[in-house]
This record gives C-alpha cells, structure tokens and sequence, in this order.
C-alpha cells in the first residue's frame, strides 16, 4: 500500500506542533486584524512539511540522477516507486480508494519542488494524474476503486489520451471513433504525443461516438477508461523529444480495442466536457512545474555567477549580470503567486479557468526566459551538456505547447474576459 503511514505521520507532527505553539497565541485583536485582511500567504504547517519532504526527495533523489536519465531517456520507473512510497505521487485519489485526497494547491507544492530536480519526472507524475482526474470528477464508486484504487496497491501510472496526430488544439478534430455493439464499444483510431504512452496501466481515451460531423462537440465525443493490455491496443515507438528526455511519450493505436461499457465516464457524449474539465485542476500544477524550472535556473545562474570572474570580479558584481538575475526573480515571484491562486480558487470549488491559463501561460514563459538567461549567464559552459542549464534550456520549451500551448491559453484567457466584460456592460 502507498504509505498512507507516511503522511500520517506528517499531519500527526504538525498537530502536535499546532499545540506546542498554543502558549503563544497572538492578541485577538491582532488575529482579528489578521483575518480582516482576508488574505494569508503563510502555508499551513501541513503543508510546509509536504513541501519540505518534496523539497528533500527531489534534492537527494532527483538532482543526482536527473543527468543520466536524460541522456538514458530510460523511464525513471526507481524515481516514481520512491515517489510513490512517500505519499508524492497519486495525489487526489479519493480516500474511499485508499488515497491520500490532497488539494490542487498540495499537488502544486510538490510539483515545483519535483520539477525543480527534473521536470521529466515531474511531467511523468502529472501525467498520471492527468489521466487520473477525468476518473475522479466523472468516474463513478466502482470505477474509481478498481482503476485508481491500482494505483495506490503499486507503484503504477496512468495516462491521458486525447491528442491525435490531426488534432492538438482543436480537439473537436479528434478521429478516434468508438462503435457501441451490444455490451461493448469497439475503439480505432490513432492517439500522438501521449506521455507516459508505453507505461501507463490505463489509459483515458477520448474517442467520437457520434459520426455527424455536424454533432455539437459537447454531445459528439465519449470518455472511456482503457486498461493497457487490451487486445488490439499497440502503443508506438518511444518519441526523441528536444526535451523532458526521460519522460515516455508515444503515439498509440486502436485496432478493434473491445472495452466494456462499464468502462465509459458520466455517458455517451459526455467524454469532450470530462476532457476539458480537467485542464482547471492539471493546469495550475504544469504551472508549478514551470517555476520549478525558472527556480533552479535562477539557483544554478546565481551560484555559477558568484564563482566566474571576468575582468577580475565576479559576473555578478556586472550589473548586466545581476539584473538579470533579479528580472528572473520578479518572474518567479510573480508566476508562483499565479499558480497559488489559480490552485486557490479551484480548492474553494470555484470555477478557475481564467486563473489557470494565466498562471500557465505566464509560468511556462518566465521558465523559456529564465532557462535561456541562465544559459548566457553561464556563457560558453552554458551550451554545453557538462552544465546543468542546456538541459533546462531543453526541457523549459514544452511548457510553451503541452496542456494547451501558450496561444490557447491566450485565447481562453481573452474569451474569459471579455465575457465578463459583456456581463459587466
Ligand atoms: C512532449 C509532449 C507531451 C504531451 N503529452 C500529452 C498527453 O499526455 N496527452 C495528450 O492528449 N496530449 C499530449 N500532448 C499534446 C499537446 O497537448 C499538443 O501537442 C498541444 O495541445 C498542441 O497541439 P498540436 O501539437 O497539434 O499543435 P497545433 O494545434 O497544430 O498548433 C500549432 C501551432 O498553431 C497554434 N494554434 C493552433 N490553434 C490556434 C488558435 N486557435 N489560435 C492561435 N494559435 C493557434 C498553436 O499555438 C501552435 O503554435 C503532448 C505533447 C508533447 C509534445
């Protein structure tokens, strides 16, 4: 069993915590001012310790390895069992299916300091639970404990397939059909880009059920969960990305892949709104995932300019340098507050949309930029694969295109405000 044992022990230390500071509990009238302001950006003391214990495990476990996976681009399979034993991966798994149930904003807290080790690996974990999450707002009781309920028994991941090779952006373009014959629907078609492809132990698919072409996307496209070792289901070779090397993405075909009707999520002709329901919850960790990035590259630039010198200082007495290294900060900054928001609202079981392209859009940007000023901080060693930052060079450009690319996330946002403003008006 995952190591429910293991978080535990996290909440009963910041209870015990929580009690010890009680004798130094603050004037109520400055608690009162406190909650007046209606705004807190301490974390929780539970969430200091899950973040402290991602912090350690991608420092300890990650950071050494990072290099060799990437140049192996074998899959991180010791990495994710390690994750997945210390409770920092199958995040939101309802507990009636054993899991640990965490919020949006605790899968953010672990999926920056993941990230900030190797983006690769944190890619392969939110992709897990990209697939997870269309089972854990659309799934019913028994799906949900016999698919996700796998995943906290073994150290195993799932997958999300919509994208096809004519259909990234306009996923009402997705070919993939699906045929009801009795009990059974009978998938074919061709998936692309799907991480954690050759992989997952399941998979969710997005397959059209309605052939009229006319047939309103909302109504056209079906949801399914798809186990991998169903007949007919071929997942393709693994692809050579530019970056996020170790992180499995392949293409997958369906061939007559029978799967069960018990299989389907909500209905027929429910799958398109499942599938775009989840960016609001996936979005703002991806978003995490970015700082991650943009942390580590203004960390290494830092450090590495403290130790060069040219003209007998070091770089960073440059102010070139240096300010620099401080537009990369008011980009972090500014970015994290971006995706605690974002991960905020939806906590509250509110609608996010806006605030999740924002904080991806704005975090997937200031990691390209920051990646590519560590990169001319570090000089000519920053080309080169002996230095840490090429590789985050690479692997920051995919936050730009996946989970809906950094065009989209414009579009959405621009549609999300003048809606408002038409509402206003
Ligand atoms: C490494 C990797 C991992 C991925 N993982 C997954 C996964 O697990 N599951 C999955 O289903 N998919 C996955 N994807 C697919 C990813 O989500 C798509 O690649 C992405 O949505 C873009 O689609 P596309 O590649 O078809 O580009 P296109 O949609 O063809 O876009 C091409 C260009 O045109 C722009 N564009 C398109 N439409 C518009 C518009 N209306 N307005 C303005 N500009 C526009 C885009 O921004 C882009 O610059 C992954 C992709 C990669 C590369």
């Amino acid at each position: 069993m995952q190591s429910m044992a293991m978080f535990g022990q996290i909440i009963k230390k910041s209870f015990h915590r929580g009690l010890r500071t009680l004798s130094s509990v603050p004037h109520p009238a400055a608690t009162e001012r406190k909650q007046a302001s209606g705004i807190c950006f301490e974390l929780s003391d539970t969430q200091k310790d899950l973040q402290e214990l991602a912090r350690k495990f991608s420092r300890e476990e990650i950071v050494p390895k990072a290099a060799d996976y990437d140049r192996s681009m074998k899959f991180p399979w010791d990495i994710i069992k390690k994750a997945w034993e210390l409770g920092l991966t199958n995040y939101h798994i309802p507990q009636h299916c054993g899991g640990l149930d965490l919020t949006c904003f605790d899968e953010c807290l672990i999926a920056e300091e993941i990230a900030y080790g190797c983006s690769a690996v944190e890619t392969a974990l939110g992709a897990s639970s990209l697939g997870q999450i269309p089972l854990i707002v659309a799934g019913n009781k028994e799906q949900q404990k016999k698919f996700l309920g796998r995943l906290v028994e073994e150290p195993l991941v799932a997958a999300y397939g919509v994208t096809e090779p004519g259909a990234g952006s306009d996923v009402n373009g997705v070919k993939t059909r699906a045929e009801k014959k009795g009990d059974e629907y009978i998938i074919n078609g061709q998936k692309m880009w799907i991480t954690n492809g050759g992989v997952a132990s399941w998979y969710f698919v997005l397959a059209r059920t309605n052939p009229d072409p006319k047939c309103p996307a909302g109504k056209a496209f079906t949801g399914f969960i798809v186990d991998r070792d169903t007949p007919g289901l071929t997942p393709g070779r693994k692809e050579i990305n530019m970056g996020q090397r170790c992180s499995d993405t392949r293409g997958i075909t369906f061939e007559d892949v029978r799967v069960p009707k018990e299989n389907v999520l909500l209905g027929e002709g429910d799958g398109f709104k499942i599938a775009m329901a989840v960016f609001d919850k996936t979005r703002p960790p991806v978003a995490a995932g970015a700082v991650g990035v943009a942390q580590r590259a203004l960390d290494e630039a830092t450090k590495y300019s403290l130790e060069r010198k040219t003209f007998g200082i070091p770089i960073a007495q440059h102010q070139a340098v240096s300010f620099m290294l401080a537009d990369m900060a008011i980009g972090i900054e500014t970015s994290r507050l971006a995706w605690m928001r974002a991960a905020w609202e939806t906590d509250q079981g509110r609608r996010n949309t806006y605030y999740a392209s924002v904080a991806k859009a704005q975090a997937a940007d200031v990691a390209n930029k920051c990646a590519t000023d560590a990169v001319q901080i570090f000089g000519g060693n920053g080309f080169n694969t002996e230095y840490p930052v090429e590789k985050l060079f690479r692997d920051a450009k995919i936050f730009q295109i996946y989970e809906g690319t950094a065009q989209i996330q414009r579009h959405i946002i621009s549609r999300e405000l003048l809606e408002t403003a038409k509402q206003k008006a």
